[in-house]
């Protein structure tokens, strides 16, 4: 079975023996919880997409082998790849309005591809092999994949093996014949509940003296230690109301677990990297260029969704002609349409590396998210621009339904006559969601620290900008000879 149905994919996840924790109970169903079962929608959609003949073509790869597979579980093998990747991520945020979690997976199997290779080049390892090995099970089970790097890290000053607290970054505990023993947490792990498989990188380069921490691996997310802790998002426990109108987006979400690794081994044939600690900040910058160069297409995605709702939102005002909501509608779009370039410029000048996959332009991508950083703040800004006061000042949909309260809200807050004031309610809880709500998790604080915080992006640019080049450039038409 290469390709999964959504509804095989949620009976899948049914199967796993995941050990979840929220509001300090275990979550015996995380599968059909109203708080988590948003995200896992949101995931079911890159299946669901992949079933629609409409949306084949970016949705799926055929391998020169005859495997037709999902395009989150392809290595790109061309530009086109690297290009259709943006695409299919902006098609997911604009289906969805969310974090659809699968990219990371996606990233880390395009980083291992080449950093695998690389470190077997120089040591003589199998960690290529055991790679492909396990990149064709997951193709042929079509799973989706966690990519985890992001350690606690505790004191930013030290280095892992410096740290008071050893497990504060990832670790090898005990070494064994048949494998290793790990102990650590990763945080911030967007998607982890709703992905079977688990990807561990280390999350900074390392040196000698942190040869333990330089560990990379896949182990399933219901393996023996692992378990998660999931996050609060804002507004989070309006999903337990029952209530459709007042979530904004009643169908989808993301989700993030900080996931602890207590003792959990992994076998040798699922290590990536053991040891090699020169090689940890190769598959870091890696990874964190393809997700820089993922979030040109699913912030993207979901840019399109807020831009809309602020249009309709202007619409049932009333408002929709005024030049100024006009100006602020193309201000929106040419943002989100610079990050879009962005994303398809730093694929478009991507190059094959040494093991024959292909890796974006580095500078690009970190350009990329750079951008990300601040455009879909300022988008959400004039998104409450338009949308006006009532987007936080609305009464519920409790208000609204209530026999005695309901005419009162329905006759006060009415926007143009030929619209319900639900609708209008509906459009603009859409908007809440995004800029303050449960949404804003992905839509703002990861734009500014997902895939990197800016600094670290800044730290990339000043690496791949070349000023001595420009610095020659400028010198030569100044005429100055030194
Ligand atoms: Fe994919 Fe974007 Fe979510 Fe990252 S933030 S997993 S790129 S949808
Ligand atoms: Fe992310």
């Amino acid at each position: 079975m290469a390709l999964m149905t959504g509804e095989q994919y949620v009976e899948s996840m049914r199967k796993l023996n995941l050990e979840v924790y929220m509001f300090g109970e275990k979550i015996e169903n995380p599968v059909d919880h109203p708080i988590l079962r948003p995200s896992l929608n949101s995931v079911k959609m890159t299946y669901d997409l992949a079933q629609i003949p409409e949306h084949e073509a970016l949705m799926t790869v055929t391998l020169p082998d005859g495997r037709k597979i999902n395009r989150f579980n392809n290595i790109h093998m061309s530009t086109d790849d690297l290009r259709n990747k943006v695409k299919m991520q902006r098609l997911c945020g604009q289906k969805t309005a969310a974090c659809f979690q699968r990219c990371v997976g996606m990233d880390a199997f395009n980083a291992q591809y080449s950093t695998t290779y690389d470190i077997d080049q120089k040591y003589g390892t199998h960690y290529h092999e055991n790679f492909k090995k396990y990149l064709h099970y997951i193709q042929e089970t079509d799973f989706t994949v966690d990519g985890a790097m992001t350690d606690p890290k505790g004191d930013r000053s030290l280095a892992p093996h410096a740290q008071a607290d050893p497990d504060l970054y990832l670790r090898v505990v005990e070494r064994r014949d048949d494998g290793v023993v790990v102990c650590g947490a990763k945080a911030h792990q967007t998607g982890i509940i709703n992905s079977q498989e688990v990807i561990v990188m280390p999350t900074i380069a390392m040196g000698p003296d942190d040869k333990d921490y330089a560990i990379s691996f896949a182990v399933p997310t219901d393996a023996e230690g692992i378990f998660m802790i999931i996050g609060r998002q804002s507004c989070d426990t309006r999903k337990l109301e029952g209530s459709q109108i007042d979530v904004g987006n009643s169908e989808f979400g993301g989700v993030e677990a900080l996931t602890v690794f207590d003792h959990v081994f992994v076998p040798n044939d699922r290590i990536f990297l053991n040891g090699e600690t020169e090689f940890a900040g190769v598959l870091v910058e890696r990874f964190a260029g393809y997700h820089r160069q993922s979030y040109g297409g699913c912030k993207v995605g979901v840019g399109d969704v807020l831009i809309g709702a602020a249009a309709v939102a202007a619409d049932y005002n009333g408002a929709a002609k005024a030049s100024h909501v006009k100006d602020k509608l193309i201000e929106m779009t040419h943002l989100n349409e610079t990050l879009y370039c962005c994303g398809i410029a730093c694929s478009a000048e991507g190059q094959p590396t040494e093991s024959g996959n292909y890796l974006i332009d580095l500078l690009l991508a970190n350009v990329c998210k750079q951008n990300v950083t601040r455009f879909p703040y300022e988008i959400a800004r004039l998104a409450e621009d338009i949308a006006g006061g009532l987007m936080v000042t609305a009464p519920s949909e409790k208000d609204l339904k209530d026999p005695k309260i309901g005419p009162v809200v329905e006759k006060y807050l009415k926007g143009i006559s030929t619209v319900s004031t639900e609708n209008r309610l509906r459009i603009l809880r859409l908007i809440e969601n995004l800029t303050l709500g449960t949404a804003a998790v992905g839509y703002r604080t990861e734009s500014m620290h997902g895939a990197g915080s800016p600094q670290a992006q800044r730290i990339m640019i000043a690496r791949q900008g070349n000023l001595a080049k420009k610095k020659k450039l400028a010198k030569a038409i100044a005429k100055i000879e030194e």
